[in-house]
This record gives structure tokens, sequence and C-alpha cells, in this order.
């Protein structure tokens, strides 16, 4: 078999079952792809794929290139639209089949269907890379369960995948000129680094500490030094796999003992897990207005607030903090995630995905299921039992940043102005 290895969020050597099902082709190709239209700006201004995460998958990218020579390998780069740059490369007629990690949302799984469809001579097969579960173990049929605890009950006997071993021997690339582009090498401004290596570091790093010993109770922190893993930005890419993730947890257990912060690990992991499956089996109604619940907010679209929520500038400072930290550093912790979603959809009545596509250009951990799954949650056509979440801002501020520190260092000491600067009568507002 002549193999062609399509890239997604899977950019690491160990414990990959997509690699692993390849070392015995004859020639493997190791292509990524980057999508122009990633880089386009939408209707709300939002651009998918913003300058930090750009930063950190061309990070990720160039340490998968290093450890791809070191096995006699080459990573390819192809820069266009996935279904042209695979429908070109299979229009060679020099491979006869293609492996992929397997993908979860509509846009990726409606590429892959696409390909498949146009090369009907060739083998499509799909590996559970990036996921706890594998998709023979994961048979909800037509009905997917409701809620995330129905979901987790009914997977209680079902064992995860094992991990594999990195493969001794790659087969070696062909002979194809795949014409590809260079990768080029971005500045070091970032709070992390991309990559499997930093990934593994950072894991390793965590577990010594006995930070998982009191994840519980530290975990809706606002900030902080491990108040969570801070595992996401390397699992979105998959330079880490939540195989890796729960393996060194169990070592960990064994090692200190097991207890309600550590299981709790698990249980966040397999909320990720959830938002994967959901995502596979709600389609493109994940990114759609009226979600999977099927019923339209009472929502709109207001630009000033929009721009407002973007720019910090609320009457809020706990979400001006969040969306300046955000903005500035590509991170936020979960809190501070639920809190300005909470605000976009209930104070500002906004359109909800206004901010999950300005989640999606500006957050490092960037993932499709997770991203647009949490925000149909919050907004409340999504899989939440109770219909959306409305959080209460001043409670918030005084029950996460009760000193105010965590404001003052994102928000500063001005005092913020109204939410809108016309009024009803498109009068201006008096400032404050
Ligand atoms: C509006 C909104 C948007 C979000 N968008 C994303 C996103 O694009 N990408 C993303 O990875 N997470 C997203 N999350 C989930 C969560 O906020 C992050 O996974 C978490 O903050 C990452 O930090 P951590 O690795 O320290 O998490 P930890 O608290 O240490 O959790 C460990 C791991 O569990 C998983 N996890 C934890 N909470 C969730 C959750 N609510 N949903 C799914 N997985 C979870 C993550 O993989 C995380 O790395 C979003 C949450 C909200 C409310």
């Amino acid at each position: 078999m002549n193999t062609l290895y399509w890239l997604t969020d899977d950019l690491r050597l160990q414990d990959n079952p997509t690699l692993e099902a390849a070392t015995k082709d004859t020639t493997l190709d190791f292509i990524f792809c980057i999508d122009d239209q990633l880089f386009r700006t939408d209707r709300f201004g939002n651009t998918r794929m913003g300058t930090q995460r750009w930063r950190l998958l061309r990070q990720s990218l160039l340490d998968l290139r290093c450890s791809l020579a070191e096995c006699g390998q080459t990573l390819n780069l192809m820069r266009g639209n996935p279904r042209e740059v695979f429908g070109r490369l299979l229009g060679s007629g020099q491979f006869d089949r293609v492996v992929r990690s397997r993908q979860h949302a509509s846009r990726e799984v409606a590429d892959w269907r696409y390909v498949c469809d146009q090369f009907p001579r060739v083998s499509f097969d799909e590996y559970d890379s990036s996921t706890l579960y594998q998709l023979p173990s994961i048979q909800f049929g037509e009905v997917f369960p409701a809620t995330f605890s129905q979901f987790r009950r009914s997977l209680d006997a079902v064992e995860f995948r094992p991990r594999v071993n990195k493969p001794k021997v790659l087969p070696g690339p062909s002979s194809f000129n795949f014409d590809g582009q260079g990768i080029e090498a971005p500045d070091d401004k970032s709070l992390i680094t991309g990559g499997a290596t930093s990934g593994m570091g950072h894991l390793q790093r965590y577990f010594r500490t006995r930070a998982a010993s009191t994840y519980k109770e530290t975990r809706n922190y606002l900030f902080g030094e491990h108040f969570s893993t801070g595992f996401s930005p390397w699992l979105a890419l998959g330079c880490l796999s939540p195989t890796q993730v729960f393996e060194q947890l169990s070592l960990y257990e064994a090692a200190h003992g097991a207890n309600e912060s550590t299981r709790w690990i698990l249980f966040e992991l397999m909320w990720r897990e959830f938002f994967r499956w959901h995502a596979r089996h709600h389609g493109a109604t994940l990114f759609e207005f009226s979600g999977i619940a099927g019923h339209r907010p009472l929502t709109t679209f207001y630009r000033e607030r929009f721009l407002k929520w973007c720019s910090g500038d609320t009457p809020w400072q706990i979400v001006n903090a969040c969306m300046n930290e955000l903005r500035e550093t590509g991170l936020l912790s979960n809190r501070g995630r639920q809190i300005v979603a909470s605000c976009l959809v209930n104070e500002l009545e906004l359109d909800w995905r206004c901010g999950a596509g300005y989640f999606e250009e500006t957050l490092l951990d960037y993932d499709p299921c997770s991203n647009w799954g949490n925000w149909q949650y919050i907004a409340g056509v999504g899989s939440d039992p109770r219909g959306g979440r409305h959080f209460n801002l001043e409670k918030q501020a005084d029950n996460w940043d009760s000193d105010g520190r965590y404001r003052r260092r994102w928000a500063g000491t001005r005092k913020p102005g109204p939410l809108d600067s016309l009024d009803y009568y498109d009068w201006p507002q008096e400032p404050p």
C-alpha cells in the first residue's frame, strides 16, 4: 500500500493508533493541510484562526517535523481546501490508501466523505486517536444520550482504548513530488509552546506536583499556578492524547492515592469525550442558531455590544478582566469562559454564535466540539437539562475574585462605562 497520512488533531508520534495502523504499508507520506478559509473574516468580524493559535500550530508542526526527520520521514505542508488538495494528490493515481484520526465535527466529517466518494478505489481508514473511547464501543444508534450524566452512565462498563507505543520503524516516503510549503518559525511571544515535546513536558511536570490531589477544590479558580491541569492546548492539537493523560493520572493515583480530586480530572476528560461524540452525532446542528434543542433564543446582534464584549469594555469588570486575559494570552479558565459566555447571551442579549466564533479565533485550545457544545449548553440550545445558564456576575466576582486581584490585574482600576452609547431614542447616553 502507498499511503497518505492526513494529519489533523494528532500531531504526535507517541500513542498514535493511526500511525501504528500504517506501519506495515509500503510507503507513507504525511500531509498537513492548511485551509485558507481559516484566515478569512466572517460576517461577525471573526477569523477562524487567530494569531496566537496559528503560532501554537506552527510550533507543533515544527516539533512534529523534527520527530519525523529523526525517523527518516518528512512532513508535507499543503495550503488550500482539503478537498482540492486530496483530490489532486489522489487524482495522481500514486496512492491507494488514506489514513486519518477520526474526526467528529461536521465540516471535517463532510470533507472526508467528499474525498471518499470521489475515489472509490482508494481505501479510507479512520482510527480513534483523539478520544478515550473507540467508535465500535460508542454505539448509541439513533438516540444519543440527552445529557452528560446519561452518556457517562451508559459507558460505565466500557473500556478505554489501550495506549500504543511509538513504532520503532516507519515506512519511508514515496518518490511523489508534493511541492509543499515551508513552515515559518513563529516568534516566541506565547506563554506556552506547541508540540508533543513541550506537551509531554507539561504533563510530566504537572503530575510531579501534588496539584492533582486538590484539583476539585481549585478547578474553578480564575487564575493561579496549577489551579487546573492546563492540558487543553496540547489536547486540542493532539500533541497529547487523552489516553496519555489517563495513563499518567493512573500512575499518579498508584503513587499518591486516588481521591475525589484525581477522579474529577477523569470526570472532566469525560466531558471532552461527551462533546466529541455528541458533535459527531448531531452534525451541523452544533453550529446552528437554534442548536440541537431546535429552538431560537430571543437574542439578536448589536454590533456595539459585541465589540465592547470583545475588547473588555462592558459595565462588568469581571467580564472585562476575562476578555482582556483571553485576548492577550489566548487562555481563559473554565469559570471565566462561563462568566463571559453567560454575559454575552443574557446581559448583552447577543446571538451566541458571535461569542463562539470569537472564542474560535482567540482560544489557544480551540476545539470545535468542546467550544460549540459548551456555548450551546450555556445559551440553552444544547444538552443542558436545565435549559441554559445565567450566572450572576456580581456573585461570580465576589466568589471567585473576592479581593479583586484578578480584576485589577486584567481590567485595571478604570471605572467601566455604560453598555450602550445610544439610548432607546438613539440619543447619546451621558458619560457616567
Ligand atoms: C463557553 C466555553 C467554551 C469552551 N471552549 C473550549 C474549547 O474550545 N476547547 C477546549 O478544550 N475546551 C473548551 N471549554 C472547556 C473548558 O473550559 C476547557 O477545556 C478548560 O478550561 C481547559 O483548561 P484545563 O486544561 O486546565 O482544564 P481542566 O479543568 O484541567 O480539565 C482537564 C481537561 O478536561 C477537559 N475539559 C474540562 N472541562 C471541559 C468542558 N467543560 N468541556 C469539554 N472538555 C472539558 C479538557 O480537555 C481539559 O484539558 C469551553 C468551555 C466553555 C464554558
